[in-house]
């Protein structure tokens, strides 16, 4: 493990303000292993003994530790066991992609759709539309609440990047609790 690269993406991560909260509440509740597991089937991934395990050196950065630290979010304060359940895998995929994108867009009080985590490569004009919609939503209100629970749900009908369906039984708890423009 490159303690380096690792230091250098977590001061990334913490230049947002909602990932600094999220630090700070997961340390309050639990600590995170970092790990290398050339064996795992996506560049990183979260798993629920609390571990954030990287492919390899070279895939440690900002981009995939925000992601897994927003499932071990979602893990610890929020659905537990439920995240294992495939049913809302979906939605739990979703709620992170629209949770990274969300913070950086209130950090850089604008969104960079080349940089979306949510579109990615290959994303449909619809889908870009959607994700636009959606955050500059959240940008004029400055969080996430019910008023752009429609938008959310324009996303998830147009993201394909999963296999699963949106289910509406399952809201966005920690979207509703973490995006809010956090100034400081
Ligand atoms: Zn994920």
């Amino acid at each position: 493990m490159e303690k380096q690269e690792l230091e250098t993406a977590v001061s990334e991560v913490k230049k947002s303000p909602i990932f600094r909260k999220l630090l700070d509440d997961l340390s309050l509740i639990t600590k995170i292993d970092f790990k290398i597991k050339p064996d795992i089937n996506s560049g990183a991934r979260f798993e629920t003994d609390n571990s954030i395990s990287f492919k390899n050196d070279g895939v440690i950065g900002a981009g995939a530790l925000r992601e897994e630290l927003v499932h071990a979010l979602q893990y610890n304060l929020f659905y537990h066991e439920d995240m294992e359940k495939p049913a809302n895998k979906f939605n739990i995929e979703l709620e992170a992609h629209i949770f990274v994108d969300a913070a950086l867009t209130l950090l850089n009080n604008k969104f960079y759709e080349i940089d979306s985590n949510t579109i990615g490569y290959g994303g449909t004009e619809s889908l870009k539309d959607a994700v636009i919609a959606l955050m500059n939503s959240i940008l004029s209100t400055g969080d996430f609440s019910n008023e752009q629970l429609p938008l959310y749900r324009e996303v998830a009908n147009n993201w394909y990047q999963y296999s699963g369906i949106y289910a509406e039984s399952f809201p966005p708890k920690a979207l509703y609790q973490y995006i809010k423009n956090r100034r400081i």
